[in-house]
């Protein structure tokens, strides 16, 4: 979401006529985008304080600028280390951006992609989880009009993107004004003619609804990759996190959703060491994660209210999870080894599939494009694929019979 905004936020300079500085040393204005969704996040922009101090001294004209999400209690110290801190609704007007009386979400970005562009559907959150600072820091959810976003994707496709990663801090609750939902608004997407994928982040437990489920399996240019954060395998913790799900109902929607998408890849967000959490606790995560079998997981220690949990307890158990991650994610990976894809080159070297698997090419291939690539080896983080040229194409598996014959598990 941060670095959707800063393509906004870049777009909005350009039209106001500013240029990209070469490098930081030569800057006339430099904004950060912050986020403070961790610590280290923040510790970061606290970091930048020495680097400002010098630029500075040999730049005197610099002007600095902080935006994003900056909570009230790092404002003071912050205003210290920057000129100005400026809610990112309003940076239109202090760079003199024709930007006036629309939400930043409606600007035009300077996507850093070619062929990859993200689309933020809404911003803000009102869920509140106990842990979280997003519904401080961005405020109450804003769903951008259906409209919008829609023409907005069309020029996008025009322009030859291939992939569309619709964004928001939980897209399952998005609503306009008309009353329009995701799942309408990702079938009126999909309808959208030309070849290119769809995908979304990031998913709520409590909204994933079965007409989405529906949506996502009857749509081709959907991927089949579905981020789901569950954040603990104890229905306790859960409760403590003002989740509003179960670990049962979690399981029941991944189940769903491989049951009606076979080849789906599945990733998920675990905060281990809440506070109070229990060895007994943290056993029932180790234990949904192996019935699970996740692609993916982004495993988060706590940050950083004091609590009861040591941070030396906290890495041994980020260790704990990711290495039953990483036997996981490799078994998934293996069931790929023998089969032909369909994937997008995203740098010369590299490719992901249409269900978000890297995959490391054996021969460089055209940046940008669809390729089809057989796959040769796997390993946890990413597979081994050979790409090949249209004649071996032909007899491409799609990517649904090759999981019914891989018996991916429902
Ligand atoms: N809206 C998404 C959801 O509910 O699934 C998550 C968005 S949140 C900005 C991204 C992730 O940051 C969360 O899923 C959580 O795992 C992690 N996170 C948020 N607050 C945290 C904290 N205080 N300590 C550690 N991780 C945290
Ligand atoms: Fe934060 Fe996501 Fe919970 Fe909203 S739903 S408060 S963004 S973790």
């Amino acid at each position: 979401m941060n670095e959707s905004d800063s393509e906004r936020i870049a777009h909005m300079l350009k039209s106001a006529n500013y240029k990209s500085a070469p490098n930081i040393d030569g800057a006339d204005l430099i904004v950060v985008n912050m986020c403070s969704v961790r610590q280290s996040a923040v510790n970061r922009v606290y970091g930048l304080n020495k680097k400002l101090v010098n630029l500075k001294k040999n730049n005197p004209k610099l002007k600095t600028i902080l935006t994003g999400c900056v909570l009230n209690s790092d404002k003071q110290k912050m205003k210290k280390i920057f000129d100005q801190i400026v809610n990112i609704q309003n940076i239109d007007k202090l760079i003199n951006a024709h930007q006036v009386n629309k939400s930043y979400l409606s600007c035009p970005a300077l996507f850093s992609s070619s062929f990859s562009a993200y689309v933020p559907i809404m911003t803000g959150c009102n869920n509140f989880c106990s842990y979280c600072v997003v519904p401080y820091a961005r405020g109450r959810e804003y769903s951008r009009p259906s409209s919008e976003i829609i023409s907005e994707i069309q020029g996008i496709i025009k322009k030859g993107y291939l992939e569309i990663i619709l964004l928001g801090q939980n897209v399952n609750s998005y609503k306009d004004k008309n009353g329009q939902h995701f799942p309408e608004l990702l079938k009126t997407i999909h309808n959208i003619p030309g070849d290119f994928w769809i995908s979304f982040l990031t998913s709520h437990p409590k909204d994933f609804s079965d007409e989405l489920i529906e949506v996502m399996a009857n749509s081709p240019k959907i991927c089949p990759y579905l981020h789901l954060a569950v954040q603990s395998g104890n229905n306790q913790i859960l409760k403590k996190m003002n989740r509003n799900y179960t670990v049962e109902q979690y399981q029941k929607i991944i189940s769903k959703v491989r049951k009606k998408i076979p080849q789906i890849n599945i990733s998920t967000d675990i905060i281990v060491g809440f506070p109070g959490e229990t060895k007994k606790q943290f056993a029932n995560t180790k234990k949904l994660m192996r019935k699970i079998k996740f692609d993916m997981a982004y495993i988060a220690q706590y940050s950083p209210r004091p609590n009861n949990v040591s941070f030396k307890e906290k890495k041994e158990r980020a260790l704990v999870l990711n290495k039953i991650l990483k036997k996981t994610a490799l078994q998934n990976n293996q069931k790929y080894i023998g089969r032909k894809v369909e994937a997008l080159v995203i740098t010369p070297s590299q490719a992901k599939t249409k269900s978000f698997k890297k995959i490391r090419l054996t021969k460089p291939a055209v940046l940008g494009t669809f390729i089809s690539c057989q796959i040769t080896d796997a390993q946890a983080w990413r597979l081994i694929g050979h790409p090949l040229d249209a004649t071996q194409n032909d007899n491409i598996n799609s990517d649904q019979q090759n999981a019914k014959r891989d018996n991916i598990p429902v």
